[in-house]
């Protein structure tokens, strides 16, 4: 172990070693922070991917479309990565924490002593669990890896099947079509993105989709995957249809890699159950991005945030509350995602007892839905809308009533609604 001591405003840290546990775009940020902040201690990363700290939204848009390198999605360019003067640890994958002697060990027995842990593990893809998936090759998407073998399978004249009408399932769906292949989405609830959107919304991606060749099956399960007559395999839907493909991709979610945080005793649920210092229930242990389940106060109960925005912001936070700096986390959740021309974006999370006022109509190609309590907004969502929806955000920040009339006329600048 070193035994420098932070200097400036982390001068009273006792703190000689920090380790990171998952080298995503959390644990990235982290790392930056710590250094950022005036940390000169031992400063351990450890990933169990080979890749240096990345992001993930290229995967399913430029990366699978094969528009941008893999090395394009890096956090860091090699030398600011370098200059941070972290030992860095690719394809480890930590196996145990020991909390009582506040020490790591990886599956090829190393062991690693820590002072301040940051566990920044994000999550897996699901994987389907129907009959024949086993045997078959389903894909899923969550690593450069993954974008790089699926890619393979786009082309004109090829038929992909991909199961879940979510976020990473639309985004496949209007990669492959842009890349020629045939394409049906079967979703086994009623509508598309049901989890996170108005029903509106789910039409507009319907009628988006459907624009754009994809066939959408709602509400429909698969029973099983089998080998068709023709070698390719062949889907069975619980209606009693087969559909057979050349490629099966499953977009069905995301499992948290919260097995590490769980096997140590720290309290979980669906996640690393983190305070608005990202602290865990060990006060030498904190959490960060897609694994944490953080309050929200913009939802009103813990929750996780699977999004860009959450993994960097809440890696800061972390790191800086590693530090004993002052933290409170209490992000607006923000979440994009890009489909052909259109970027949609999400600030807040609607409840369904906001009232909703409309700039535009969803189906246009550019719209915005407000959610209200009483006069001030709650949250928003707009499809091309990014000017828009900058100024909800700040409306929803500062809690400011407007005058819903004027917010509902897109001839009126967002930027004089104040009431
Ligand atoms: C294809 C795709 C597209 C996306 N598009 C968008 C988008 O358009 N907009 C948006 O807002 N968000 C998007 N996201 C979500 C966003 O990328 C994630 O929220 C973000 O990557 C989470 O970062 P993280 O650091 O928490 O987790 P991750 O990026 O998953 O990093 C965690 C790392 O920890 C490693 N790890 C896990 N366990 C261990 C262990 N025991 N030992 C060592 N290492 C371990 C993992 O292998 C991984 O490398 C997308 C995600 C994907 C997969």
């Amino acid at each position: 172990m070193h035994d420098e001591q932070p200097r400036g405003a982390t001068a009273n840290v006792p703190t000689s070693t920090i380790v990171i546990v998952g080298a995503g775009q959390a644990g990235g940020w982290a790392a930056q922070t710590l250094r950022n902040e005036g940390f000169t201690g031992r400063l351990v990363l450890i990933g169990d991917e080979s890749h240096p700290p990345y992001e993930r939204p290229p995967l399913s848009k430029a990366v699978l479309a094969g528009e941008a390198e893999p090395s394009s999605t890096q956090l860091l360019r090699p030398d600011a990565f370098e200059a941070l003067g972290l030992e860095w640890w690719p394809d480890i994958p930590v196996n145990h924490i020991d909390r009582h002697a506040k020490r790591l060990e990886m599956t090829d027995g190393k062991t690693l002593a820590y002072d301040k842990l940051i566990l920044c593990t994000g999550g897996r893809a699901r994987t389907l669990t129907v009959p024949g998936a086993d045997r078959a090759r389903v894909h899923t998407l969550r690593t450069i890896g993954d974008a790089l073998s699926l890619a393979q399978e786009f082309r004109p004249g090829r038929s992909v099947a991909v199961i879940g009408g979510g976020w990473i399932g639309l985004e496949v769906a209007a990669t492959a079509r842009q890349r020629g292949a045939e394409v049906t989405v079967i979703e086994a609830q009623g509508r598309l993105c049901e989890r996170s959107v108005p029903p509106e919304i789910s039409e507009h991606l319907l009628g988006l989709h459907a624009t754009h060749g994809v066939h959408i099956r709602l509400g429909v399960h698969i029973s099983g995957i089998a080998r068709g007559a023709d070698g390719r395999p062949a889907l069975t839907l619980a209606d009693g249809d087969t559909l057979t493909c050349d490629a099966i991709v499953a977009g069905v979610g995301l499992v948290p890699n919260d097995d590490l945080a769980r096997d140590a005793g720290l309290d979980c649920d669906g996640g690393i159950i983190v305070d608005e210092r990202c602290c865990t229930s060990d006060p030498d242990i904190f959490a960060a991005g897609d694994v944490a389940v953080t309050p929200n106060p913009w939802a009103g109960r813990r929750m996780r945030l699977e999004s860009w925005h959450n993994a960097q912001e809440q890696g800061i936070a972390a790191a800086r509350a590693a530090l004993c700096l002052p933290v409170v986390y209490q992000p607006l959740p923000w979440f994009w995602s890009d489909q052909y021309d259109m970027n949609l974006q999400i600030y807040g999370v609607p409840l369904p007892s906001h009232r909703i006022v409309t700039r535009g109509m969803p189906g246009d190609n550019s719209f915005a839905l407000f959610y209200l309590e009483d006069d001030v907004i709650k949250a928003a969502l707009g499809a091309n809308a990014a000017r828009d929806l900058r100024f909800a955000r700040r409306l929803i920040e500062q809690s400011k009533p407007v005058d819903v009339k004027r917010l509902a006329d897109a001839d009126v600048p967002m930027g004089k609604l104040s009431a």
